[in-house]
Order: C-alpha cells, then structure tokens, then sequence
C-alpha cells in the first residue's frame, strides 16, 4: 500500500529546514518550566544510515546535509562580488544551522557521519525528564525499525510509538495534560488526500487545542493541492486569531527539462516549506539569518532562494 520510505531521502534539503526549524522551535520551548508534549504524526523509521544503501542509491543527502557538512569543512574561495548571503555567512553560520550540525554529529563518531537522525531522534535528544514524546508511524516496516531504534534509548515512558493513523490518533491526545504541545507533521503526500488531511488535522486540534504550536512541512512542487497547503493554513490561522510563520527553501527550478535524446528529466523535490501556527517567538529572526545562508549553500541552480513569512 504505502512505497513511500524516508530512508531514501533522509538528509535532503528539505530534512535540513525541517530538522533546523523544529530544533529551533524546541530550543525555545524547552525553556519554560512546565512540561512539553510532543507529538510527531509521521514519525518514519528514526535512524537512517547515509553510506547505506537507500541514502545511497537516491544520493539526495549529497544535495543536503552533507553538501552542507562538505561547506562547513572546506569553505570555497570567495567570490569577487559575494552576494548578500555569502557576506552573511563569511560573517558567521547562523546558529540554528551550527545548532543543528552540531545535533547530527552528536550521533557520529567525531569526523565520521554515517548517521542521520530523523525527527523522532532529533526531538528526543533534546527533551526533558519531565517531557514526553509520542511518535505515530504507519508503515509496517517503519515502524518496527522505529520502535527497535526507540527501544534502545530505554527511555521509558517517556516516548510512546504508536502504530497508528498520525491524522487520526492525535485527537484522544489533544490537550495534552500540561496544556503545552509541539505537533510536526510531516507527511508524505504520498497519497493526494494528505494534502486536505493535514490541513483538517491541524483545524481540529486548534478546536481541541488553541494554544498548541502547529508545524506542518509541505513540498512545494506544481500541484494545486501542495499550494492549497499554506494557503488554507493561512486562512485557518486567520481566521482562528492565531500567529503563523512560513518558511520556504528552494534550491532549484521546478521546471522539466529534456535530455539529448529528448526525454523528460523530472527535477525531483525542488523547494518545500514550514508552516507553524503559534510559532516560537524567536523563529522569525532565527530564520531570517539561517534560510539565505542555506539557500546559498545549498542552492543548485539562480532560482535558489528562501522566505520568511509571519502574521496574526
Ligand atoms: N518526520 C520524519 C523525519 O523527519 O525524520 C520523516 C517522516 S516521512 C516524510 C513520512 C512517514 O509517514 C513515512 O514513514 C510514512 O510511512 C508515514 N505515514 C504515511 N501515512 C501515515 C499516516 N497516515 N499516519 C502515520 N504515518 C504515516
């Protein structure tokens, strides 16, 4: 039923906005006293091997995580006329970027990277005793290797995997007990209902939840329904009187191109976003400085670039 498997695409560029902003939203709301909830409604598999043979085949953290590693280590040489970017990255990487290297390698041996931590990782690694996570994952596969990889944190009761519908089983959870949640969800649009559902699951647990942080990844590719995303998260936050944010990375043109013998070559992903409801204070700035710097480092081709849009 599902041929979707995370492990083809672990550490792409859209990994990287998605892993940098969650890691920055969590740093700001782990800050408080009160315990946080955090729910992960399309967990994948946890842990992923870059020199395996999915993360090999599909090559796609070479156009994300690890070009990005191959920069920081071996920075070029500087362009005669920089760009605003490369001006700004001269100057210093911004932190959510170093905060989110500095993450990964943290489940490396130093120098090495052969491992890439999904959300469910990510997250974890930076909760509180007092914290809880709750990961749901459908795929059979994934989420036996998930509840595998999880059981080796021995982490308690403190992560819960849940083999079930991420839209569906958030409800009987929302509000959470310490009335403070994070919800990612971070489908794989496999199917084209997904586009509608997430929207729906976010509008529900806004009724179930007003005060929830919503984030929400989504591609941005030439389909009506990927574009209905943040355009219906905008109005569901308006109209709901919340904040919102939308962080977009495009590191190359949407457009088809043709090979020498005229076949169509399909760019694959080339952009995707962020969209949070109730985003972290903090998120705005932390972006405004990270998403240029990424855009320049990991941008394929001129039509490589970033936004950040807020309102409520
Ligand atoms: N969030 C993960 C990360 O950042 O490491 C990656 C998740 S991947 C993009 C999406 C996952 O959702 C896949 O593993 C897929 O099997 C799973 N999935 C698809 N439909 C689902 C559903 N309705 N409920 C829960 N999981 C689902």
């Amino acid at each position: 039923m599902f041929s979707y498997r995370h492990a083809f695409h672990a550490g792409n560029h859209a990994d990287v906005l998605k892993h940098t902003t969650l890691i920055a939203m969590l740093r700001h709301l782990l800050q408080k006293d009160t315990a946080l909830t955090v729910f992960d409604t399309h967990a994948g598999a946890g842990l992923y091997r870059l020199d395996g043979e999915y993360a090999e085949t599909s090559g796609e953290a070479a156009n994300g995580f690890l070009k990005l590693l191959t920069f920081i280590n071996t920075p070029p040489a500087p362009a005669k006329k920089p760009s605003a970017a490369a001006k700004s990255i001269a100057e210093g990487l911004a932190p959510v970027i170093k905060d989110y290297m500095d993450l990964v390698a943290s489940f490396n041996n130093k120098g090495s990277h052969k491992v890439y931590p999904g959300s469910p990782f990510i997250i974890q690694r930076l909760l509180g005793e007092r914290d809880k996570l709750k990961l749901f994952e459908i795929h059979p596969t994934d989420t036996k290797t998930l509840a595998a990889n999880i059981a080796q944190l021995e982490a308690g009761r403190q992560v819960a995997v849940l083999r079930e519908d991420g839209f569906e089983g958030i409800k009987k959870f929302l509000p959470p007990p310490a009335r403070r949640a994070l919800v990612l969800s971070d489908p794989s649009y496999e199917i084209k209902n997904d586009y509608a559902r997430v929207v729906a699951m976010v509008a529900d647990s806004l009724v179930r939840f007003a005060t929830g942080t919503y984030a929400v990844w989504y591609p941005i590719i030439p389909r009506p329904e990927a574009h209905d995303v943040p355009r219906k998260l905008k109005t569901l936050a308006t109209k709901s009187g919340k904040k919102w944010l939308n962080a977009t990375l495009t590191v190359k043109s949407s457009k088809l191109t043709a090979d020498e013998a005229g076949d169509v070559i399909r760019p694959g992903l080339p952009a995707s976003g962020m969209f949070i409801i109730n985003p972290p204070h903090t998120l705005k700035a932390a972006l405004q400085l990270a998403l240029p710097q990424l855009a320049e480092i990991l941008g394929q081709d001129q039509h490589a670039t970033s936004t950040v849009e807020s309102g409520g």
